[in-house]
């Protein structure tokens, strides 16, 4: 059973869906310009910039020990802004047709100074050490955080939320549908 624990986001630039649903957009929070969503774990809710915001986030842990739950930010009717200028199915508008989902992690990390840290952030000035333990070695050799077992099941389980609710709705990786977007990542072996 997954438990959807509503942490509210930012209330301004809200918008209600106007088209119906028909993708989940997978992300993880690593590298984004808003220095915040590397804070995103088992409690804040945080969605910096004005009119940025996704509606789930899947932890590293469990918020509650032992309780499967991811964290929900906007109730099912508000449209916010996670994939803003990509283009799905041939066109844009992708933020009213989709609700977006983001996964605690880093995504590609480097050795630095001895410890693991954002390789995307790296690029940017700011060193951002990893947070999970594991490393997971893509086929072509990069290195990335790996997801948390809990975060892999806890996602496998709101996938399955999201077919029930949503006959037919597809699912795809941020990385498809706007160019030089990196995530999920490879990491991210959930079979959409
Ligand atoms: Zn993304």
């Amino acid at each position: 059973m997954l438990y959807l624990d509503f942490i509210p986001g930012r209330r301004d630039a809200l918008h209600k869906y106007v088209e119906p649903i028909e993708a989940i957009v997978w992300h993880f929070t690593g590298g984004s310009k808003n220095p915040k969503m590397n804070l995103v774990e088992g409690g804040a809710a945080l969605s910096g910039r004005r009119g940025v915001g996704w509606h789930f986030t899947i932890p590293r842990q469990a918020p509650s020990p032992g309780r499967l739950s991811v964290l929900q930010h906007y109730s099912w009717d508000e449209r916010v802004g996670h994939a803003g200028g990509s283009i799905l199915n041939g066109r844009g508008n992708v933020n009213g047709r989709t609700y977006g989902v983001e996964l605690a992690n880093l995504g590609p990390v480097v050795k630095y100074k001895g410890k693991w840290v954002s390789s995307l952030w790296l690029a940017d000035g700011a060193v951002v050490p990893m947070r999970g333990s594991n490393i997971f070695t893509a086929p072509g050799g990069t290195t990335h955080e790996a997801f948390s077992d809990y975060q892999l099941e806890a996602a496998a389980q709101l996938k399955a939320l999201f077919d029930r609710r949503f006959k037919g709705v597809a699912h795809v990786r941020h990385s498809e549908i706007k160019r030089g977007k990196p995530d999920p990542g490879p990491a991210f072996t959930l079979d959409l």
